[in-house]
C-alpha cells in the first residue's frame, strides 16, 4: 500500500484538544478524535477512523499527555503516524492581532508574538499555545504552521476596521475590530466561487457563519472587506448565548441600577445572553421546536436573529456595491431551512428569488435560489480543517 501523506490538524483549547489527519489536496480525513477534560479528572479520549469510534477514558494531566495520547491512539486504532509522511502539523489560533495576515511557520519569535496578544484572547490563546509547544516536542521534526482565525480579515480597509474611540486607546491598547471565524470564511467564499463556476477574484458575496458563535462578513473579490465580529466574539449577529450587537451605554446603566461589576456583565454577555437569554435555549434544533409549538419567546428569539442577520445582508450589500451571492454555512447556516427562508424570502423586492425544494430537501453544497435570481444563495458546508491542512502544506511548499 502507498504511504498515506497528510497535514495533521490541532485545534488545543484550554481543556480540550481536537485533531484531524488531513489529506490537503482532497480534503479526505483519515482520522480524527478529541481529547477532552484535559488537566482535570476523568479525561476522555475519542478517536475515529473508517467510521469506527473508540473511546477511552484516561486522565491526561497537561498538553503533552494529551498530544502522547492522540499519537497512541493513531498507534491502536490507526494510521500509525509512523507509517504517514507528515508534511506539517497545522495549528487552529485564535487571535493573531495585526501581527499575522497569513499562515505562518511557528518559530519561537511567531510563539513570543501569540503570547503578547494574550491580552486580546485571554480564553483561547493559552490553550493553542500548549497545543503547538506540545506537539513540536512530540514531533520535532515536522514543520508546525500556525493558522489564525482574525488573518482573513486584516485586508479590511481602516474604514471598517476602526472604532471611533480615543486614540490611546487604538493606538496603546490595539483597540481595533479584527473578526474571527476567518478560516471558515475563506473556505466557503472560495468554494461558493467554484460552485457557481466563475472567477473568485470578480465576485461580491456575504458569508453567514451560524453556528454556537456566529459572523457574517463581507467578501469582495476574495478578500474580506468587513465582517460582524470586532475586537472579541461578543459583537455582531446574535448567537448561542452571546448577544452580538448592543449599546455600549449599558454596561454604565447596568452598573447604576444593578450594580453589575465587570465580570458579571462580561460572564452575561459571553454565556447568558443570544438565544439562551430569550428563549432559554442556547441550541437552535430546540429554539425550532418550541416555536412550533407556540412557545412565544423562541418566537422572539427567532425574529431578533433573522432582523439582525437582515441588517447584515442588506448593509454589507451597500458595502460592497453589488451582491453575487449570499452562502450560508456552519450547524445553523448548514441545516435549518426554515431559518434560510425567513431571511431570504424577506429579500424578494431586491430580486433575491428562493428555490423552495432546493432549500428544504436537498443537501450538502447547492444553490437554493432560483436561475432568476439577482443574487445567487448557496449552501456550503464549512471545513475549516481542510482549510488549515491546505494553508499549511502550502507553507511548507513555499519555503
Ligand atoms: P460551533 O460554533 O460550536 O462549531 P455548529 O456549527 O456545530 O457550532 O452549530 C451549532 C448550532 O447549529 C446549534 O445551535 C444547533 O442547534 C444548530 N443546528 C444543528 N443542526 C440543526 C438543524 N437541523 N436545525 C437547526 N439548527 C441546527
Amino acid at each position: 500500500m502507498p504511504r498515506l501523506s497528510g497535514v495533521l490538524v490541532v485545534n488545543a483549547g484550554s481543556s480540550s484538544l481536537k485533531y484531524q489527519l488531513v489529506d490537503p489536496t482532497t480534503g479526505a480525513c483519515f482520522a480524527k478524535g478529541l481529547i477532552e477534560r484535559i488537566g482535570l479528572d476523568a479525561g476522555v479520549v475519542h478517536h475515529e477512523v473508517d467510521g469506527q469510534r473508540h473511546v477511552l477514558e484516561r486522565d491526561v494531566a497537561d498538553h503533552a499527555a494529551a498530544v502522547t495520547q492522540m499519537t497512541e491512539a493513531f498507534t491502536a486504532y490507526g494510521p500509525d503516524l509512523g507509517d504517514v509522511d507528515l508534511l506539517a502539523v497545522g495549528h487552529r489560533v485564535v487571535h493573531g492581532g495585526q501581527d499575522f495576515a497569513d499562515p505562518t511557520l511557528v518559530t519561537d519569535e511567531v510563539l513570543a508574538t501569540v503570547e503578547r496578544l494574550i491580552p486580546l484572547a485571554p480564553l483561547h490563546n493559552p490553550g493553542n499555545l500548549q497545543g503547538i509547544r506540545a506537539t513540536q516536542s512530540q514531533f520535532p521534526d515536522v514543520p508546525q504552521v500556525a493558522v489564525f482565525d482574525t488573518a482573513f480579515h486584516q485586508t479590511m480597509p481602516a474604514a471598517a476596521s476602526t472604532y471611533a474611540v480615543p486614540r490611546a486607546w487604538r493606538e496603546e491598547h490595539r483597540v481595533r475590530r479584527y473578526g474571527f471565524h476567518g478560516t471558515s470564511h475563506a473556505y466557503v467564499s472560495r468554494r461558493a466561487a467554484e460552485l457557481l463556476g466563475r472567477p473568485l477574484e470578480e465576485l461580491a458575496t456575504v458569508v453567514l457563519h451560524l453556528g454556537n458563535g456566529a459572523s457574517a462578513t463581507a467578501v469582495d473579490g476574495g478578500r474580506s472587506v468587513d465582517t460582524s465580529m470586532g475586537l472579541t466574539p461578543l459583537e455582531g449577529l446574535v448567537m448561542g448565548t452571546r448577544p452580538g450587537d448592543l449599546d455600549p451605554g449599558l454596561a454604565r446603566h447596568l452598573h447604576h441600577v444593578a450594580g453589575l461589576t465587570v465580570e458579571d456583565y462580561d460572564r452575561a454577555l459571553s454565556k447568558e445572553s443570544g438565544l439562551l437569554g430569550l428563549s432559554g435555549s442556547a441550541d437552535m434544533r430546540q429554539v425550532q421546536q418550541r416555536r412550533a409549538a407556540g412557545d412565544p419567546d423562541a418566537q422572539l428569539a427567532f425574529d431578533v436573529v433573522v432582523h439582525r442577520l437582515l441588517h447584515y445582508v442588506g448593509g454589507y450589500a451597500a458595502v460592497l456595491g453589488r451582491l453575487d451571492a449570499l452562502v450560508f454555512t456552519a450547524g445553523i447556516g448548514e441545516n435549518d431551512a426554515q431559518l434560510r427562508a425567513a431571511v431570504v424570502e424577506r429579500l424578494a423586492g431586491f430580486g433575491v428569488e428562493l428555490d423552495v425544494e432546493a432549500n428544504g430537501s436537498g443537501r450538502g453544497e447547492r444553490r437554493i435560489s432560483t436561475d432568476a435570481s439577482r443574487v445567487a444563495v448557496l449552501v456550503v458546508p464549512t471545513n475549516e480543517e481542510w482549510e488549515i491542512a491546505r494553508q499549511a502544506a502550502e507553507v511548507v511548499h513555499a519555503r
